[in-house]
C-alpha cells in the first residue's frame, strides 16, 4: 500500500492494513443488517417516516423545515442550509422501525440545530472546510516529504511531512466531533418518539438498535482516522531517525 518500503511488509503491517479494512465493513455490515430487519417491522401507530418527523417539529415548534423524499436509499440527512430534511424513499413513505428511528434521528439534528444551540453541531460544521482541506492536502504533504526524505536525505522533506500530518489532524477531528453529535441527535430521536406516544416500549427497544447499528460507522470512520494519523506520525519518526 502506501510507500511499504518504509516498513517492510511485516506482519504487523498486514494485520495493520487488514483491521482498517474490516472495520468499516465490520460497520458497514451491521448497520444494513438492522436496517434490513427493522424495515420489515411495522409500527403499531402506522406513521411513516414522513409523518415522524413532521410530527416532531410540530411538537418542538419548528416550522421552517421542510420534510422532502429522497431518491437513494440510506440517503437520510438533514440540510441546514436549504432548511429541509431529505428522507430516503422507504423511510419517507413506510410505517416501520426503521422509518421511525431515522426519520427521528434526522429531526434529532434538526433540534439541535434551531432549539438547542447544540455546540458540538456548529464545531462540526464549522471544521468542514479545514477537514477536506486537511484530508486532500495531508497525504500529498506527507508522500512528497517522506520521498524527500528517503530519495535526497533533504530534512526539509521531514519538516513537510509533519505539516501533513497537521493537517490530517483536521481530518481526524471532524469525524471525532462527529461522535457527539450523532449519539445526540439519537438520545433526542428516542426521548421524541416515546414522549409523543409514536413507539410502545418494544418498539423503543428497537429504535435503539436501529440506531446503535446506524452510529457504529461512524464509531467505525472515527477510528480508522485516528489510527491512519498515528500511522503516519510512526512512519515519519522512523523516516527522521532513518536520516539521521
Ligand atoms: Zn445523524
Amino acid at each position: 500500500m502506501m510507500i511499504p518500503g518504509f516498513y517492510g511488509i511485516s506482519g504487523t503491517y498486514l494485520l495493520y492494513l487488514a483491521l482498517i479494512m474490516l472495520i468499516p465493513l465490520w460497520a458497514q455490515f451491521k448497520v444494513k443488517g438492522t436496517y434490513n430487519r427493522y424495515k420489515q417491522v411495522r409500527t403499531l401507530s402506522g406513521l411513516t417516516g414522513k409523518e415522524v418527523a413532521e410530527a416532531i417539529l410540530q411538537a418542538n415548534g419548528i416550522t421552517d423545515v421542510r420534510v422532502v423524499r429522497g431518491e437513494v436509499e440510506l440517503s437520510d440527512h438533514y440540510n441546514p442550509k436549504e432548511n429541509v430534511v431529505v428522507l430516503s424513499p422507504i423511510v419517507y413513505s413506510q410505517p416501520t422501525v426503521a422509518s421511525v428511528a431515522i426519520a427521528a434521528h434526522e429531526i434529532g439534528h434538526v433540534i439541535q440545530d434551531k432549539v438547542a444551540d447544540y455546540k458540538p453541531m456548529r464545531w462540526r460544521h464549522s471544521l468542514v472546510p479545514l477537514a477536506n482541506l486537511g484530508g486532500n492536502l495531508s497525504m500529498i504533504l506527507i508522500i512528497i516529504g517522506l520521498s524527500l526524505t528517503v530519495a535526497l536525505k533533504l530534512g526539509v522533506g521531514i519538516t513537510m511531512a509533519w505539516i501533513g500530518v497537521f493537517f490530517m489532524l483536521f481530518a481526524v477531528l471532524f469525524q471525532v466531533v462527529t461522535l457527539p453529535v450523532e449519539f445526540d441527535a439519537s438520545k433526542r430521536a428516542l426521548e421524541q418518539v416515546t414522549e409523543l406516544g409514536i413507539v410502545n416500549d418494544q418498539e423503543h427497544r428497537h429504535c435503539k438498535k436501529v440506531l446503535t447499528a446506524a452510529a457504529l460507522t461512524y464509531v467505525a470512520a472515527a477510528v480508522v482516522a485516528l489510527m491512519e494519523l498515528i500511522r503516519f506520525v510512526f512512519i515519519i519518526l522512523q523516516s527522521s531517525s532513518n536520516r539521521d
